[in-house]
């Protein structure tokens, strides 16, 4: 987790800098605005800790161009005011959260933390059907603690059997979403890859996952088989 720290008293940057790094964080300090600006701009952070008062340029003017420039690095502003128009000020210029100084060290870093967490982009929810699971970010596939390597073709087709889980798929609904809608082949090459599917998720682990319901389709039973 990268940190741009922007602050001008050269003492507290250091300190804070030191617990940041203590943390597990990589940390770049800049002492004036201009400077924080810039970096800003050009190097990607995960998170931005801004002084108000800084030199050359202020943080909230820092703030308000970076937004303008489309860069959305979370900013959490440091001020030694607390009125509550200063706040206002900050939501107001772009920042996503303020800290009045002094200020706890702990408590930065879980504003720190919760801001990065914020911004994550949201990551696909695992699939479950008994101890059989499918991560869509990662590709990972496994039953139980075993990890099962499957083709493209495969993971999709268990990825689709997945989301549907306990309910009853036909063939087209399946060759539409795994194969292409362009595919006008014969429809027999979904039961071919279920073939496929069950010798790696079901065969090894003397399971029965994929059901076949005659004359209707398939169906991935909730329990893993
Ligand atoms: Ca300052």
């Amino acid at each position: 987790m990268r940190v741009l720290l922007v602050e001008d008293e050269v003492r507290l940057a250091e300190t804070v800098r030191r617990g940041l790094v203590a943390e597990g964080f990589l940390v770049d300090v800049v002492h004036d605005g201009a400077r924080g600006l810039l970096t800003a701009q050009t190097t990607e952070y995960d998170v931005m800790v801004l002084d108000i008062m800084l030199p050359r340029l202020n943080g909230y003017e820092v703030c308000r161009r970076l937004r303008q420039d489309d860069v959305w690095t979370p900013v959490l502003m440091l001020t030694a005011k607390d009125g509550e128009y200063d706040q206002v000020d900050a939501f107001d210029l772009g920042a996503d959260d303020y800290l009045t100084k002094p200020f706890s060290f702990a408590v930065l870093v879980a504003r720190l933390r919760s801001l990065i967490r914020r911004s994550a982009p949201e990551r696909p929810t695992v699939l479950l059907a008994g101890d059989l699971s499918l991560d869509p970010a990662t590709r990972i596939v496994r039953r139980g603690d075993s990890e099962i390597s499957l083709t493209q073709r495969e993971f999709g087709l268990l990825h689709f059997l997945m989301r549907h889980r306990g309910d009853v798929v036909n063939k087209p609904e399946i060759l539409e979403s795994v194969w292409d809608l362009n595919y006008h082949g014969d429809d027999n090459v979904v039961e071919v890859y279920i073939g496929y599917l069950r010798r790696k998720i079901d065969r090894p682990f003397d399971r029965h996952a994929i059901e076949t319901v005659r004359g209707a389709g398939y169906r991935l039973v909730g329990t893993g088989g």
